[in-house]
């Protein structure tokens, strides 16, 4: 059983009214009746009928305005109205549709014709609901594909593709606007040694807090921190020269330490360490984004070859 159907009815005119009445709620519509413009447009707004059919000639507001009014009202404008009049009244059918109605019926009309119409037009409405709301649903599902198409699912941090794409753009910005830039990379020390004696989900366990760690030492909305694979995190810090970079460095390696993430395999700490490599540059357009990675990896290299858990920083 599919919903039934409402249906306005407005004319000055009571018999009018009687036969669209019987005849309608006949073919199992639900009918609201109004008999000026007025009430019209009240029952239209407290009601929402399904379809409005409406008289051009009545006293008070007339047709015309009576339409014109629920097409400028956001809780009626979207219900189709069909205009109804008389042969004789000569109806200004332009005037009619670009008032916004959806078709008109002279009077005499036959019954069987008013029925086609309302339920042609009551399909057209029903489809394109169908479609505006399969169209919200696409733009939503496609935001969130585009959401989870740029994070790292485990941390919940940017992703590489994110990270790449969020340098290349503030590597644009900063060579447009001189200004510095830098760029973090950290790796775990012994992270293998620690899912060796723990497993693999304590290991990701341990990502996830480094990266929780590592998100909270950065303030500055500007600020990205990244997921750059396997243990390794980037932080990218935009407007932000060495001693800054330096300073948030720093902070990581403290805010990771309060975790107290015990690692007994390791060998240069009783907890989880980081090596970190840190890079600054006002880019010029001899130099690239791909340099100031390879600049931050050199550095991580250094640190983990001077012994581990320790900052290193190299300018490019
Ligand atoms: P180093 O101190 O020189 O950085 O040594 P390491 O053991 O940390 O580095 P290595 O590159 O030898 O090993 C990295 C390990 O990180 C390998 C793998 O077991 C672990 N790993 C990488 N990605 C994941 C992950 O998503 N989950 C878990 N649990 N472990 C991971
Ligand atoms: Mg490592
Ligand atoms: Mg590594």
């Amino acid at each position: 059983m599919t919903m039934q159907d409402t249906l306005l009815i407005v004319d000055d005119t009571p018999e009018n009214i009687a036969v669209l009445f019987n005849f309608l709620s006949g073919h199992g519509f639900k009918i609201l009746v109004a008999e000026n413009g007025e009430d019209a447009l009240e029952n239209a707004q407290d009601e929402r009928p399904d379809l409005i059919l409406l008289d051009v000639i009545m006293p008070g507001i007339d047709g015309f305005e009576t339409c014109r009014r629920l097409k400028s009202n956001p809780p009626t404008q979207e219900i189709p109205i069909i205009f109804i009049t008389a042969l004789s009244d000569t109806l200004d059918k332009v005037k009619a549709f670009k008032l916004g109605a959806v078709d008109y019926i002279t009077k005499p009309f036959q019954q069987e014709e008013v029925l086609a119409r309302v339920n042609t037009h009551l399909t057209i409405r029903k489809l394109q609901n169908e479609l505006q709301a399969q169209k919200e649903a696409l733009e939503k599902a496609n935001l969130e594909l585009q959401r989870l198409a740029t994070l790292d699912s485990l941390t919940q941090l940017a992703n590489r593709r994110r990270l790449d794409e969020y340098l290349q753009r503030e590597w644009r910005r900063a060579t447009r606007e001189q200004t510095p830039l830098s760029l973090i990379l950290c790796d775990i020390d012994y992270f293998k040694n620690y899912n060796d004696s723990y497993g693999h989900q304590a290991g990701d366990d341990c990502l996830q807090q480094v990266a929780e760690a590592l998100s909270r030492t950065v303030k500055r909305t500007s600020d990205l921190v990244a997921r750059y694979g396997g243990e390794e995190f980037t932080v990218i810090l935009p407007n932000t020269p060495v001693e800054g970079a330096m300073q948030i460095a720093g902070l990581i390696q403290q805010n990771l330490q309060t975790l107290k993430i015990v690692h007994p395999d390791s060998v240069v700490n009783e907890y989880i360490t980081l090596s970190i490599g840190v890079t600054s540059t006002v880019p010029t357009p001899q130099d690239t984004p791909e340099k100031l990675i390879n600049m931050a990896d050199n550095a991580l290299y250094e640190a983990k070859r001077e012994g581990k858990n320790r900052i290193i920083l190299k300018k490019l």
